[in-house]
């Protein structure tokens, strides 16, 4: 789960990494407000307003922009409220901003070259270790960064039994070229990052910039953070800050049902029980000259209903032009599931304008063939695997 740049800062300051303050908003009066208040608070006379979105690069889209006064946060706050943001990280139509973080300017105005640094901090699966990645090269996006000066990249090993070291820290403010209280600051910033990374259980919290200020403070001026799903019933307050306005509508509705889904570009729906065969299933559909429209595990109970509710998803995806049903029947048997194949076609009929392969193997499988071609619908029976994705062959060409 991704959360918004706001929330990752507000789980940043609750592990004391030192962050840019601010306050969020959606309408531009709301804006203002904030504004007042964080001047009230900071003394900051100038803000920033900030597209909320789940997508990185916003600065390059004309979501990040500076404001000298009040009237200009309530223009620019206007302007981006509501806007579709298109940033080198989004699709073309852009994401719909829904809402604002306003924050203190924290830049010294004329410096044309501020001291931005990248951090991050992430599972090395390999190693299965985490990993701090940083680079003096911050502010612009550190996959250039990786292509033109590799060597500009840093990586720090840590074993999560010890967390991070003292030495690590200071190896780390050290290749930063730090020193004084900059190389303090960065010692217990680093620290605490990795300590609000391991203490959310996140997967990934990327911090680009790290900015280190004119008086030599080190602050998170942005953050990116995705929570392991696996580890968000131990965080039931993350577990509030979905926002699923961000997310894949479809996603979102396979979660309810309780499927796993992920939606993707190609021609071909697939349902699949169990993620090893779904993976196999997509591979066998790009042999066949097909692409995977989606990943679909209905699970170890394909009955009827999910069967149905997995229907429904595929439909609603206008690229599918075939759809390769894929069901080892172990625990489940293959009858019951072509049973629930045939009801959940029957009850969403005239919807179904795509040929259907339906590959079902294991206990029952014979019988699932009979009840398959007995039915008299539009679907195809396999029994193998390479039956099938000759079936998916002949359908797409
Ligand atoms: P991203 O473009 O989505 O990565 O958003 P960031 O939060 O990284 O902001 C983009 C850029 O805006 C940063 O790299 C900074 O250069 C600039 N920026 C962010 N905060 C401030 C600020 O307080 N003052 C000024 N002048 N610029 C800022
Ligand atoms: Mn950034």
């Amino acid at each position: 789960m991704n959360l918004h740049e706001y929330q990752g800062k507000e789980i940043l300051s609750s592990f004391g990494v030192n962050i840019q303050r601010g306050i969020v908003a959606t309408t531009a009066d709301e804006a203002v407000e904030a504004a007042k208040k964080l001047t009230e608070e900071t003394g900051t006379g100038w803000h920033v307003i900030k597209a909320q979105v789940h997508a990185g690069g916003r600065g390059k889209g004309g979501g990040v922009k500076l404001a000298k006064n009040l009237k200009e946060v309530k223009e620019i706050a206007d302007n981006i409220i509501g806007m579709n943001l298109v940033t080198p990280q989004t699709t073309k139509e852009g994401k719909k901003v829904n809402q604002v973080l306003i924050t203190e300017d924290v830049y010294y105005p004329g410096d044309n070259e501020p001291d931005e640094y990248y951090m991050s901090v992430l599972l090395d699966r390999a190693q299965g270790k985490n990993m701090i990645m940083y680079s003096p090269e911050g502010g612009m996006d550190i996959e250039t960064v990786a292509e033109k000066t590799p060597d500009k990249i840093f990586t720090e090993v840590i074993d999560p039994a010890t967390g991070i070291l003292p030495f690590q820290a200071r190896k780390i403010a050290f290749n930063l070229g730090l020193s004084g209280k900059a190389f303090k600051e960065m010692c217990k910033f680093v620290t605490s990052l990795y300590k609000a990374y391991e203490g959310s259980d996140s997967s990934l919290f990327e911090i680009n910039p790290v900015l280190k200020t004119s008086d030599d403070k080190i602050m998170a001026v942005d953050s990116k953070v995705t929570l392991d799903d696996s580890a968000l019933f131990r965080h039931k307050d993350y577990e509030a800050m979905r926002d699923i306005r961000e997310e894949d509508a479809a996603e979102v509705e396979a979660k309810k049902a309780g499927l796993s889904y992920v939606n993707l570009d190609g021609n071909v729906g697939c349902m699949v029980n169990g993620a090893g065969l779904a993976m196999a299933t997509m591979d066998l559909i790009k042999q066949a000259g097909g692409e995977p429209a989606n990943f679909l595990d209905v699970g170890g109970t394909a009955d009827a209903k999910r069967v149905e509710e997995a229907f429904r998803l595929i439909l609603k995806d206008e690229k599918v032009e075939a759809i390769l049903i894929n069901i080892f029947g172990g625990i489940v048997r293959c009858d019951r599931v072509a049973e629930g194949v045939v009801e959940a076609y029957k009850n969403l009929g005239d919807q179904i304008k795509v040929p259907i392969i339906v590959r079902l193997q294991g206990t029952n499988a014979d019988l699932a063939k009979e009840i398959i071609d007995n039915s008299g619908l539009n679907v195809e029976s396999a029994v193998l695997f390479k039956e099938a994705a000759d079936k998916v062959h002949e359908v797409l060409s």
